[in-house]
């Protein structure tokens, strides 16, 4: 998730559903729809290699091994099912990123509020894999999510501020955030413009999770893509 998740109806049809298989849900195009089948069914390596390169965000998730649901959303965010929330506990859950980056705040939030085993994502910008596997020592289960999330906020400022774009990351975040509450989805660069460097957003992100990696202990590893 790089902007948000968040639970609802509006997540894709549910195309399969068979008592052994996973949960299957796609929306989108022919593209995005044939990226979810590539998914269906497979390990989480094949899985993790189908969905790295995909302009739009798909989700698959594991249990004891076995592949429990798939998923995909926009380019910004994903929206679960009730069900597939209940199903996310001690699991581990992959996604890829479409901007290329580590974990956003979204991610951190849904590894503690679904207690997850694992999160994982793949980027495509640096052919990398993210993994965030919180012991089960980390402070991260003992702080609250809005903690979590003003850690994270302070993290992020700092590195706009750095870069000389903290003016602009607030106006941006403010009017993304009115976007969102009137149209109900997160506005593409074309919609709220965006003049930050995309090179600044991406050590935003990457910046704070390894900086909350020392402060909480979250397991944060990086490795290239199998
Ligand atoms: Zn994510």
């Amino acid at each position: 998730m790089s902007r948000s998740y968040s639970t609802g109806s509006r997540g894709g049809d549910r195309v399969r559903a068979d008592r052994s298989g996973p949960i299957v849900r796609a929306s989108g195009g022919s593209e995005e729809r044939a990226v979810v089948q590539r998914v269906v069914n497979q390990p989480l390596a094949v899985a993790e290699r189908a969905i790295h390169r995909a302009s739009t965000e798909n989700v698959a998730i594991y249990k004891d091994g076995k592949q429990i649901a798939v998923s995909n959303g926009s380019d910004r965010e994903v929206v679960f099912t009730k069900e597939e929330m209940k199903l996310m506990k001690g699991s581990v859950l992959t996604h890829n990123h479409p901007q290329g980056t580590s974990f956003s705040r979204a991610d951190l939030q849904l590894i503690k509020q679904r207690k997850l085993e694992e999160i994982r994502a793949v980027a495509n910008y640096d052919d990398m894999t993210y993994s965030l596997k919180p012991p089960k020592d980390s402070l991260l289960w003992k702080t609250s999510v809005a903690k979590l999330a003003s850690d994270h906020e302070k993290l992020r400022r700092a590195v706009y501020e750095n870069a000389g774009y903290l003016k602009e990351y607030d106006a941006r975040e403010k009017a993304c955030v009115a976007w969102y509450r009137k149209n109900k989805e997160w506005p593409s660069p074309e919609q709220v413009p965006d003049r930050i460097p995309s090179e600044v957003h991406r050590s935003a992100v990457n910046d704070s999770i390894e900086a909350l990696d020392i402060k909480y202990k979250l397991g944060y590893t990086k490795t290239p893509i199998q």
